[in-house]
């Protein structure tokens, strides 16, 4: 299942596949400059499919949890 086969939990409106860029994302990445995304076109909701974060989020996340630990 795609995440984009869920309605959006918002609003109930169903969502899109986008590719954004990630520095608009509130998510560290790895060097990458682009993810897929599922978005309400509706409310603006983003949903992160859980593939597109560990990969972009997985070493960044690891790091920050030994930090505030
Ligand atoms: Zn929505």
């Amino acid at each position: 299942m795609r995440e984009t086969d869920l309605p959006c939990s918002d609003c109930g409106a169903s969502l899109v596949e986008r590719v954004v860029f990630t520095a608009d994302l509130p998510i560290e990445t790895d060097g990458q400059s682009s993810a897929r995304i599922a978005r309400c076109d509706t409310c603006g909701a983003r949903y992160y499919p859980h593939r597109t974060v560990s990969q972009l989020a997985g070493r960044s996340n690891a790091s920050r949890r030994r930090r505030s630990d």
